[in-house]
C-alpha cells in the first residue's frame, strides 16, 4: 500500500508560528519497515528553546484568566480537527514507528477521545467547599494552574501519550512546551498541525523538535519552566527527577515496566492465551504495559505453553500498512538491536526458545527491522530477560508451584506498572489485588489497555507516583489554594 501524504519538512511551532530552527539543520525520520524517509524535523538549538519557553511564559496569565470552560471549548475543536485528519495521522504513525494501521487508527481515536474527555472537564468543578468552624465564614479550595509545563514524550505512542499529558495540562490552565521523541517527531508534528488550527492564543502550545540531551534537558533546566511531565526510559526519567527536584519544580514520570501475567490452574486457558498474545506482541511489545513475563502454575504450564506457541505461530509479521499484517517491525534500528541482543542473552542464560525470535530476511524484510514474536521457556526469575525491560516482542515463561510463589516471582523486579491474573477463583483474585506491587491491577484481562477515564501509573521504579489520565491528572497539573472568606 502506498501512503497518501507527502514526505515534507516540518517546522517548530512557537508563539503560533511555524518557524525553522536557528541551526538551519533538520533530522530525517525513517520508516522501520523500509528505511525510507517519512519526513524531516527541525534540529533545534537552545535559542529556539528559549523562544518557546518565553512564549509559553508570556501568555500564562491570559490563558489562566480565560477560564476552564472556555479552554475546554478549544479542546473540543482540537478533537474535531484531529478526527478529520485521523487517517493521515494513523498512516504517518505506521510509517514512522511501525505499528499496524488498525493499531495506529485505534491510538489516534484514543487521542481524540482523551481530548473530548478533558474538554468536558472544562464544565466540571474546580474545587470543594469545606465546612469552617467559624459559622460566618466560607472555606473552599480552588485549583490553580502550575504555569509553563514541559511535556517530553516517547515514540511508542506518539499521539495518545502527548495528548493525555497536554489535554489535562491545558484545560486546567497551564501553557505548554512539547518536545516529542525524535523517532516519532513527524507523527507528533501532524498532531501539532491539528492543534495549531484549534484556536489557542499565541504561545499556549509550543512544539519544538531536537535531541533529548539538548532540548529535553534544556527544557527541564529552563528557569521559566514550572513543571515537567515525562514518559520514557527509567534512565532518562531518573535524570529528569534529579534536575527537577534540584530546581524545586513539580515532576511527573512514567517509565518502564516488566509486567507479569499469572495463569493459575483454574484459569480459562484460552482466555489467558488470547490476552498474552495481544498484551505481549501488539505494537511489537513496545508498550510500557506489555505482558513480558508469564508466570504459570505447573499444573497447567504445558497446556498453556502449547496453546500460546500455536497462537504465536499464526502471527503475520510485515509492513504495518499492508492488510493482513498483525505485527509490524521494531520501531527503529536501535530497538531492533536491543531486542536481538536480549534474545541472544536469553539463550546464553539457559532459557529455551519455544517459538520465534528469528530475524526475518529476504525480499521486503531486508530493508526493515523485523523479528518474529519470541517465547522463551525454562526462564528463571533472576535471568536478565525476566528482570529487564526489553520493549520488544519477547515473552518469558516462568513456572511456579502455586499462587504464592507466582506472586513472589511477579513482584521480583524493580518495576511495578501493570499485572494481570487469569483465574476463576475469587480467593486468588482477592489475594492478588492485595499482594501485587503494581499501579494497574488486571483480573482476567490483558496487562495493556487501561481506559482513559481511569488513573494510569505505577509503583516502584515504574513511576514517580503521581497518576495520569482521568480525574487523577488534575492532581499533577494543578495546585490547591485553600481559601477562607469572611465578611467585613
Ligand atoms: P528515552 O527515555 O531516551 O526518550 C524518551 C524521551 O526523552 C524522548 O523525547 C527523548 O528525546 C527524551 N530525552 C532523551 N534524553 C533526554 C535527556 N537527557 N533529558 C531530557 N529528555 C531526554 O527513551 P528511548 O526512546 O531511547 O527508549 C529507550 C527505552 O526506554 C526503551 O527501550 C524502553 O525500554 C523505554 N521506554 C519506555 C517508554 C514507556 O512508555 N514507559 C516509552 C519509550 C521508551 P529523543 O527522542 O530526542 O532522544
Amino acid at each position: 500500500m502506498t501512503t497518501t501524504f507527502a514526505t515534507k519538512t516540518y517546522k517548530n511551532f512557537i508563539n503560533n508560528e511555524w518557524i525553522d530552527a536557528s541551526s538551519d539543520k533538520t533530522i530525517t525520520s525513517i520508516s522501520p519497515a523500509d528505511r525510507e524517509p517519512v519526513g524531516y524535523v527541525q534540529s533545534s538549538t537552545e535559542d529556539d528553546l528559549n523562544k518557546a519557553v518565553e512564549a509559553a511564559h508570556n501568555v500564562k496569565k491570559e490563558w489562566r484568566r480565560l477560564g476552564q470552560s472556555a479552554r475546554g471549548q478549544i479542546l473540543f475543536k482540537a478533537a474535531n480537527i484531529l478526527e478529520e485528519n485521523l487517517n493521515e495521522i494513523a498512516e504517518t504513525m505506521t510509517r514512522e514507528m511501525g505499528k499496524t494501521l488498525p493499531e495506529a487508527k485505534g491510538e489516534t481515536a484514543r487521542g481524540i477521545a482523551i481530548l473530548r474527555y478533558y474538554a468536558g472537564e472544562g464544565m466540571r468543578k474546580e474545587g470543594d467547599v469545606i465546612p469552617s468552624s467559624d459559622k460566618d465564614a466560607l472555606m473552599l479550595t480552588k485549583r490553580t494552574p502550575l504555569g509553563v509545563v514541559g511535556v517530553i514524550t516517547p515514540w511508542n505512542f506518539p499521539v495518545a501519550i502527548p495528548i493525555w499529558k497536554m489535554a489535562p495540562a491545558l484545560v486546567y490552565g497551564n501553557t505548554i512546551v512539547w518536545k516529542p521523541a525524535t523517532e516519532g517527531a513527524v507523527t507528533a508534528a501532524k498532531v501539532m498541525e491539528c492543534l495549531a488550527k484549534a484556536g489557542f492564543p499565541a504561545g499556549v502550545v509550543n512544539f519544538i523538535t531536537g535531541s533529548g540531551s539538548v532540548i529535553g534537558q534544556g527544557l527541564i533546566d529552563h528557569p521559566l519552566l514550572n513543571a515537567i511531565t515525562f514518559t520514557g526510559s527509567e534512565n532518562v526519567g531518573q535524570g529528569v527527577a534529579k534536575s527537577a527536584s534540584a530546581r524545586g519544580i513539580k515532576y511527573q514520570l512514567e517509565m518502564g515496566g516488566k509486567n507479569p501475567v499469572i495463569v493459575t490452574k483454574d484459569a480459562n486457558i484460552d482466555q489467558a492465551v488470547e490476552a498474552v498474545i495481544s498484551g505481549g506482541f501488539r505494537s511489537s511489545g513496545q508498550k510500557c504495559t506489555a505482558s513480558s513475563r508469564v508466570v504459570v502454575e505447573s499444573a497447567v504450564y504445558e497446556e498453556f505453553k502449547q496453546k500460546l506457541v500455536e497462537e504465536a505461530g499464526k502471527i503475520t509479521v510485515g509492513n504495518g500498512l499492508e492488510e493482513g499484517i498483525w505485527m509490524g517491525p521494531c520501531a527503529s534500528e536501535s530497538q531492533f538491536n536491543t531486542v536481538t541482543e536480549y534474545i541472544e542473552k536469553g539463550k546464553q542464560e539457559g532459557a529455551k526458545l519455544a517459538h520465534g525470535g528469528e530475524v526475518l530476511t529476504g525480499g521486503v524484510y531486508d530493508k526493515g527491522f523485523f523479528v518474529t514474536p519470541a517465547i522463551f521457556e525454562d526462564v528463571t526469575a533472576d535471568m536478565a530477560i525476566a528482570q529487564e525491560e526489553i520493549f520488544g516482542p519477547v515473552i518469558a515463561l516462568i513456572k511456579a508451584a502455586d499462587l504464592e510463589e507466582a506472586i513472589d516471582v511477579a513482584n521480583n523486579t524493580k518495576y511495578g506498572l501493570s499485572a494481570s491474573i487469569f483465574t476463576s477463583n475469587i480467593n486468588s483474585i482477592l489475594e492478588f489485588i492485595d499482594e501485587i506491587e503494581v499501579g494497574l491491577v488486571r483480573i482476567n484481562a490483558e496487562s495493556a489497555g487501561v481506559e482513559l477515564q481511569a488513573p494510569f501509573g505505577g509503583m516502584k521504579a515504574s513511576s514517580s507516583g503521581s497518576r495520569e489520565q482521568g480525574e487523577a491528572a488534575k492532581e499533577f497539573f494543578t495546585a490547591i489554594k485553600t481559601v477562607f472568606i469572611k465578611g467585613s
